[in-house]
């Protein structure tokens, strides 16, 4: 504990009005912020381990507070912020304009509020002797698929000890969210035999044979329906299929010889989505690859995986579900979300029990004018302080 045992402590407010200022779009470098969280928890004596990615211009951090050799409670943050590129904003993204109580600026409420308020409450983590250590776990680049997150994981299987719990400080207003969907992408290309579109039986449609691959991805979101596979926690119940993206074909009197298309699946945490995709490459790779084949052997289909993160499913009356509801003023009812975080990777790769809660509203994220109300920062200090009351040595 150094130069800062002498200085006053900064404020949540201060600190997000630091952490809005270093524009940390995903894909950029998020280095300067990073050096500076690295900087502050240095100035409370907290080590900090930096884990960059290949190019050595993005890092995660990780910092334990507290004994090392147990568990403990991983307070789980992105540093990186969606673009603001097209976007109509009234006031400059990178300053945290207040007005009236509402704090507007990129990240306020994804989720810069949260790291804010977790750098807030180091003074008071450090000041207390801890039984069950805190572990801060920034990451880089989650808005383009929880890519630093990924890395992070890695290093930390390695560790002897593991965090045995998470708090992932996504916005959900405070509110203890028990569940979220995972989500895979693939992109399929599809080869077929061009010829002029007089002889069409000469050739093969890449274009049609792609389009009944597409309407059998549809369908599983009936199948899945009808085979039971709900969750009522879930605004929509049952994993969803969708194409979104589709190229093929060049001109009108030729048959084509190319389609890709990209597909997605939100799949409910609890149910095998390997099994799921491995319905869409058999029907693939049994029906519709044979019947091009049968007119030209050089036909193919192929599927690449663009992206994938695993859902995350905790048990309501679970340690970590009890913990968190004990620390807020909402009890965990068993709440579940559709958008995505790294709670999946934590709890997938460490069997780490994660709880999603944090300050602000997924619904001004990502929007022009993204905003979050001071009382919420208010709300995400005491569930830190109650934290650390929770952790210390009594
Ligand atoms: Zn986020």
């Amino acid at each position: 504990m150094k130069k800062a045992q002498s200085m006053k402590p900064l404020t949540t407010l201060e600190l997000l009005s630091t952490l809005v200022g270093f524009d940390t779009t995903s894909r950029q470098s998020n280095l300067q912020l990073i050096n500076y969280v690295r900087n502050y928890l240095d100035d409370y004596g907290v080590e900090s381990t930096l884990i960059y990615n290949d190019e050595g211009d993005r890092a995660n951090l990780y910092a334990t507070i507290g004994p090392h050799d147990v568990g403990g409670v991983l307070l789980s943050g992105h540093t990186d912020v969606v673009p603001v590129t097209g976007q109509a904003w009234d006031s400059d993204p990178y300053k945290i304009t207040d007005r009236e109580g509402i704090l507007y600026g990129r990240g306020s409420s994804d989720m810069k509020g949260f790291i804010a308020a977790t750098l807030a409450a180091v003074p008071t983590m450090v000041n207390q002797q801890l039984k069950t250590p805190l572990h801060l776990a920034f990451s880089y680049d989650e808005e383009i698929g929880c890519v630093g997150a990924k890395d992070m994981v890695e290093k930390l299987k390695l560790l002897e000890v593991k965090p045995r719990l998470g708090v992932i400080g996504e916005p959900t207003l405070m509110q203890s969210i028990v569940g979220h969907k995972g989500k895979q992408t693939y992109r399929v290309d599809f080869t077929g035999f061009s010829c002029h579109s007089a002889y069409l039986d000469d050739g093969v449609n890449a274009v049609e044979h792609a389009a009944k691959l597409i309407l059998f991805i549809q369908q599983m979101n009936q199948k899945l329906v009808e085979r039971g596979y709900t969750d009522s926690g879930y605004s929509v119940d049952h994993s969803t299929f969708q194409t979104g993206v589709i190229k093929g074909g060049t001109v009108i009197n030729i048959v084509p010889r190319n389609c890709e298309f990209v597909f997605e699946v939100r799949h409910l945490p609890q149910h095998d989505v390997k099994a799921m995709i491995k319905e869409i490459t058999d029907y693939a790779y049994q029906e519709v690859l044979p019947a091009m084949r049968k007119v030209n052997d050089e036909c193919d289909i192929s599927f690449t995986n663009l992206s994938a993160y695993p859902g995350m499913h905790t048990q309501v009356g679970s340690e970590c579900a009890e913990l968190v509801s004990s620390l807020t003023s909402h009890a965990c009812a068993g709440e579940k979300v559709s958008f995505g975080t790294e709670g999946g990777l934590f709890q997938e790769h460490l069997d780490m029990d994660c709880v999603v809660c944090g300050p602000g509203s997924i619904e001004q994220a990502h929007k022009p004018n993204e905003f979050i109300h001071r009382t919420q920062l208010v709300e995400c200090d005491g569930l830190l302080e109650k934290l650390v009351n929770a952790c210390r040595v009594s």
